[in-house]
């Protein structure tokens, strides 16, 4: 507390982000990066840009990864947005496109910096309940005659439960809600869902989003992005440009691009995720928890029997670190990212040694 924050600043309550441990020989399993490491190309990409070339500011557009992504999934590079990680395009869209006289609508259980933009930006929001499977209906998310959203903001598959929406659903939600922008996060998409981007060119109110930091295993890199129609785009363009004119500097674009363009990498990355999160899924049912159907690259699973917050720290004993959120509905489930095999493995170990404790 200090006299000298602003009114502002005393109300926030900040994002809390999975701990980064400072200690080696973890098995680190709490904040969804990827086990593999990012394209060769695109670390050569950075390597070539460690040049005296730093002495420059990078281009203000990132034009060059702007195109590379435009061409990826077949839209102009004026429907593309690019930001330091996806979370500054979120807050970018909460402040230019969803702070509006309405409310926003997100579920209850989804990714916990949505409030926190709320926070910051002094935007109302209202939670709204997922079914009991952690499920998105449909019809809570179309407006009535006295009930309107001024935003929708959907992360697909969800965090943390990793459950997909159809994109059927997605549609219908986006189609019902003309009178506002439905964001799609898609942090997770890659690892087995159907993206909303194909839908951009018929709804004007759709905004995609997507990271590097998961499926392209470049988290430290910082790059994320938004695929819209053009006049969102240029919106966020005027918030971006009124906050920090090189958001993604020579490195991020250099390496981004490159990623971009190793389409094989990243093929074979998503699939051998996928595969391993299906070994776990089956390995973890087999121990005795309950495993929600996931579209991403974490599981979400409780065992009926124990206590979801002692089977973390048991786990961390054994230096393996998952997720617990110790809120309403989820605080006995333990988040796990998809590890390499062996990771798995021992961690699968690991609670089967714990549960016969
Ligand atoms: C990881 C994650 C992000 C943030 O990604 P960055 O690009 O690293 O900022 C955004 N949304 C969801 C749902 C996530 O899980």
């Amino acid at each position: 507390m200090s006299r000298y924050w602003s009114a502002v600043v005393h109300g926030l309550t900040p994002y809390v982000p999975g701990e980064q441990p400072k200690l080696d020989n973890l098995i680190k399993l709490n904040t969804n990066e990827l086990p593999f490491g990012p394209s060769p190309a695109a670390l050569a990409a950075i390597r070539a840009e460690t040049s005296d070339s730093l002495r420059l500011y990078p281009d203000p557009n990132a034009d060059r990864l702007k195109t590379a992504l435009a061409d990826r999934h077949r839209v102009a590079p004026n429907q593309v947005f690019v930001g330091n990680g996806s979370d500054e395009v979120l807050a970018h869209a909460f402040q230019g496109l969803l702070r509006q006289q309405a409310p926003v609508w997100f579920p209850d259980i989804t990714y916990s910096f949505y409030p926190v933009y709320c926070g910051l930006y002094g935007i109302e929001y209202e939670p709204i309940t997922l079914d009991e499977s952690f499920r998105v209906r449909v019809s809570d998310y179309l407006p009535s005659d006295d009930r309107r959203a001024g935003g929708i903001v959907i992360a697909n598959p969800n965090a943390p439960t990793g459950r997909l929406s159809p994109i059927e659903d997605i549609e219908r939600i986006v189609a019902g809600n003309p009178q506002c922008v439905v964001l799609v996060d898609e942090a997770y998409v890659d690892f087995g869902g159907t993206s909303a981007i194909g839908l951009v060119a018929s709804h004007p109110n759709l905004l995609v989003v997507h990271t590097f930091s998961k499926s392209r295993a470049l988290a430290g890199l910082r790059v994320g992005y938004a695929i819209g129609q053009a006049d969102l785009i240029e919106g966020l363009e005027r918030v971006k440009n009124s906050f920090n004119s090189y958001p993604l500097d020579r490195l991020a674009i250099a390496g981004a691009v490159a990623s971009v363009e190793d389409e094989a990498w990243f093929r074979d990355t998503c699939d051998r995720v996928i595969a391993n999160r299906e070994q776990l899924a089956a390995d973890l049912t087999q121990a005795g928890f309950e495993v929600l159907p996931s579209a991403a690259n974490f599981v979400f699973a409780r065992h009926p029997d124990h206590d979801a917050a002692a089977l973390a720290r048991a786990l961390r004993e054994r230096a393996i670190i998952v997720r617990h959120f110790a809120r309403p509905r989820i605080d006995q489930f333990l988040r796990i990212t998809v590890g390499t095999r062996e990771q798995c493995a021992r961690l699968v170990e690991a609670l089967q040694e714990i549960l016969a404790g």
